[in-house]
């Protein structure tokens, strides 16, 4: 049964496994919360679907990595705290205090700006401090915290609610720098007292040492069922909640010597049978994936000929009796005995599972499930 929207090119995202890995997220946890990270939207997952289902599974808060993302959220109706955990400029202070978002402040011009803008609409405002403990991106160095809360506590418009850091090596097997940076965050916090929330614990922490967690987590990826890492170790049972689909287009024979797709760089060996994918790098899959990826058809793998090219790619199914037009293609996730995961994928592109999620297209439709039965479709169109 096929749960295509129209679009002979869609995601499945099924809602029942990111509530499951929200639960075990939370159950691990106990007693910190769980604060679930939602930037990019949602991972490639759709942001407001996937947030109002971390929510009722467990999740309390919400993070996001621009203010924009807020705001979408907010426009959903979605009425958890939700913290900008990467950088918002003076400029962005208004939308922040309008739609009561969480910021982080990292100087006295992002505190100044939050606070102004708070008085201007006569609120309080809450903000986070992240401290930059060793990954040299966000935040405010150590031995810059203790100037800065006093700023932040010296403005009334200000509540300084939760400080926090970001692990740099929390996904390699040697967990040595993460402790350090752990530690640099629990003696800051503990100079600068007070009751804040601390929050450290990205997803690789959440697996491989739960113990470095403090009063909340904060994980993303492993919301959405994947691994962060080949060396992280400590796996729950998560379960992984995207598949890409699609249905194949044209299936026609090519004679032995005869190529294949944009320059030419695949030549058939014997007659062939190629069928045609709907789906390009302009959806998401990596171009680095020509002669190298695979998709499911009848539970066997075609491989990819050619080249992939903007909005279409072929595969082999010479080997595939009966593949015709109109089959489902399993571009990543599971038919039969078989699966490619977005590991998989991103292993072809020399990178990591994360970007390959991400990377999903806005006209890639989504359709969401619950129970085995479509939910929601979100298209292009809306
Ligand atoms: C992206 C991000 C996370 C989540 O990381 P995962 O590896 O996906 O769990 C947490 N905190 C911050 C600051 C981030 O930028």
């Amino acid at each position: 049964m096929t749960t295509s929207p129209g679009r002979p090119l869609w995601a499945e995202i099924d809602l029942d496994a990111i509530a499951h890995n929200v639960r075990l997220i939370v159950q691990r946890m106990a007693p910190a919360s769980v604060m679930a990270v939602v930037k990019a939207n949602a991972y490639g997952h759709g942001a407001v679907p996937v947030a109002r289902a971390v929510l009722e599974a467990g999740a309390i808060q919400l993070a996001v990595a621009c203010v924009d993302e807020g705001v979408q959220l907010r426009r959903a109706g979605i009425m958890a705290p939700i913290a900008v955990v990467a950088y918002a400029a003076p400029g962005e202070a208004e939308a922040i205090v309008a739609n009561r978002l969480t910021p982080a402040v990292i100087d006295e011009a992002t505190g100044r700006a939050f606070a102004a803008a708070a008085k201007r609409a006569g609120v309080r405002l809450q903000v986070h401090l992240e401290v930059d403990t060793g990954m040299a991106r966000f935040g405010v160095r150590p031995e810059d915290v203790p100037g800065l809360v006093a700023l932040i506590r010296s403005l009334p418009e200000l509540e300084l609610v939760g400080m926090y850091t970001h692990y740099a090596t929390a996904d390699t097997a040697d967990k040595t720098f993460t402790r350090q940076q752990y530690q640099a965050l629990v003696a800051t916090t503990a100079a600068v007292g007070g009751p804040l929330t601390r929050h450290v614990a990205n997803s690789a922490t959440v697996l491989d040492t739960p113990d470095m967690k403090l009063d909340m987590a904060r994980p993303g990826m492993a919301i959405y069922g994947y691994q962060p890492s080949g060396e992280v170790t400590h796996s729950l049972e998560l379960h992984p909640s995207m598949q890409l689909k699609a249905t194949v287009g044209r299936v026609h024979t090519l004679p032995a010597g005869e190529t294949v797709s944009y320059g030419r760089t695949w030549t058939a060996p014997r007659d062939s049978r190629i069928a045609l994918i709907p789906c390009g790098y302009a959806d998401g899959i990596p171009r680095l994936a020509s002669n190298r990826g695979a998709v499911l058809v009848r539970g066997q793998r075609a491989p990819i000929r050619g080249r992939v090219c903007m909005d279409q790619f072929m595969v082999d199914v010479t080997d595939i009796p009966g593949a015709t037009a109109g089959d489902e293609a399993v571009i990543v996730g599971t038919q039969g005995s078989q699966a490619i995961t977005w590991e998989e994928v991103g292993a072809q592109a020399s990178t990591i599972n994360y970007e390959i999620v991400c990377a999903l297209a806005a006209r890639v439709p989504r359709v969401y499930l619950r129970g085995g039965q479509v939910v929601e479709t979100t298209t292009l169109l809306g």
